[in-house]
């Protein structure tokens, strides 16, 4: 079964949606015949494929989330014998027990399709020198990076995540042009790449980072320190890893590879489809999926989805960039706070640094929050009155921006743990 076909991009909706339809059909009977926990959660529902004839009837079908596949591990939910399985993979574990992936031969050729897509998408060719600094492993970004750079015919540089010297040294001696990473660890290089005086000899002039949650200030930071524009791409190891969703060059949303995923916006209450614009928790259906079947998966994070035709021409719905996880989300006090919220104040304080960690505690059964943050570089760090007033200020402006009061601390530089991966942005000590 083979589903290249970059040409999809640009079909009417119409026909997409004929093809969606089509596919999920398939998918449906897939899963019912082959993976019995699919098939146990369609009967208890009163379901026979049947009943799904088309992306209309998607709603009746139950979810399915991250504890559904944790209770399969390892292989519980594979719809293939492990003899027709090419490669596996595993979730990085942010949000508890890691679960276990595979791909079939057609699985990897739809992966590395639709990284090649989000290549094209952000302006990469052949011609570029794309180096891959996220991590390889199990971890799905260091080899998913790596076959879209090869399948667009660009050389591609292996480097894996890590070793920071070595990595700038990549850039200058081998003119990597186009840089794939987590946004923390872009951040970290962009830094790496001021004190050492190079940016003058970096060829870079695209990035793709994606993995984590970052905001449009932060991605201004990071055009500044490496030269480069920067582009969001999105992935989760259950339905692919990197590939589902990038953002093209008009950068209004991520373009999603809807001819392989069904997107779906829902209420995080009612588990109810939410209206386009609004946003809520992102569910994807895969419809071409083989060995890991996956239908209605609650990937927990938030955003929302636009579907109106894009100016660059391609059909795909485009999600909004993703605000944070619903299991990140912390309730201080009964105020709502996403790490992105408080990345948001931060980088719009001068004298503040983008790296962050946020400790939450409970003292006498409240809920207290303190934001570690460093100071930027050349900050009077021994002025004590100067950080006071620091601290005094992003308190302020957390407050105002969520309403939530915080202890501020300010660090000195470089004394926040650096990510070479997905950045560890919060310290949960509550019992
Ligand atoms: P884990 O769920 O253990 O982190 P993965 O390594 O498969 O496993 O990561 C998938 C998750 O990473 C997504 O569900 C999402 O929370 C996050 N993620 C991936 N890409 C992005 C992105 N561009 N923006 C924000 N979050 C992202
Ligand atoms: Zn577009």
């Amino acid at each position: 079964m083979t589903y290249w076909n970059r040409a999809v991009e640009t079909v009417s909706r119409d026909q997409l949606t004929a093809l969606q339809d089509q596919r999920l059909q398939n998918a449906v009977r897939r899963a019912w015949d082959n993976c019995r926990p699919y098939r146990a959660k369609m009967e208890a529902a009163g379901l026979q494929p049947g009943d799904i004839q088309g992306t209309g009837d998607l709603y009746k079908l139950p979810l399915t989330l991250k504890d559904d596949l944790r209770d399969g591990y390892p292989y519980g939910m594979f719809a293939v014998p492990l003899g027709d399985v090419l490669r596996i993979h595993a979730t990085s574990g942010t949000t508890g027990k890691q679960t276990v992936v595979g791909y079939t031969k057609g699985d990897i050729e739809v992966w590395n399709e639709c990284m090649a897509r989000c290549l094209t998408m952000a302006g990469a060719t052949k011609d570029d020198i794309v180096h891959v600094a996220y991590g390889y492993g199990l971890f799905t970004g260091g080899l998913g990076g790596h076959y879209g750079g090869e399948a667009i015919g660009a050389a591609t540089i292996p480097a894996s995540a890590g070793n920071t010297k070595r990595q700038l040294q990549i850039f200058t001696d081998l003119g990597s042009t186009v840089l794939l990473c987590t946004p923390s660890y872009a951040m970290h290089l962009g830094d790496a790449v001021r004190d050492a005086g190079i940016k003058d000899r970096l060829k870079l002039r695209i990035g793709i980072f994606g993995a984590e949650p970052w905001t449009e200030k932060m991605r201004g930071e990071i055009e500044e320190r490496l030269g480069l524009r920067c582009y969001d791409i999105f992935g989760a190891a259950e339905l692919l890893g990197p590939g589902v969703a990038c953002e093209c060059s008009e950068r209004n949303g991520l373009h999603v590879m809807e001819d392989h995923f069904l997107i779906e916006i829902l209420d995080p209450e009612t588990k109810k489809p939410l209206p386009d614009g609004e946003p809520g928790e992102l569910v994807f259906t895969c419809v071409t999926k083989e060995a890991l079947p996956l239908i209605r998966y609650n990937t927990r994070d938030i955003c929302a989805v636009d579907r109106r035709s894009c100016a660059c021409g391609r059909v795909f719905a485009r999600m909004g960039k993703i605000t944070g996880r619903t299991d990140d989300m912390l309730i201080i006090r009964g105020v709502n706070v996403f790490p992105s919220q408080i990345e948001n104040v931060l980088l719009g304080v001068p004298g503040a640094a983008p790296y962050y960690l946020l400790v939450v505690d409970r003292v006498s059964n409240l809920d207290t929050l303190e934001v570690r943050v460093e100071m930027a570089a050349g900050f009077p760090f021994d002025e004590v009155r100067r950080v006071e007033a620091l601290e005094r200020q992003i308190a302020k402006e957390v407050l105002s921006a969520l309403g939530v009061s915080a202890k501020i601390t300010v660090t000195a530089p470089g004394s926040i743990e650096r990510s070479e991966s997905k950045a560890k942005r919060i310290l949960d000590n509550r019992p």
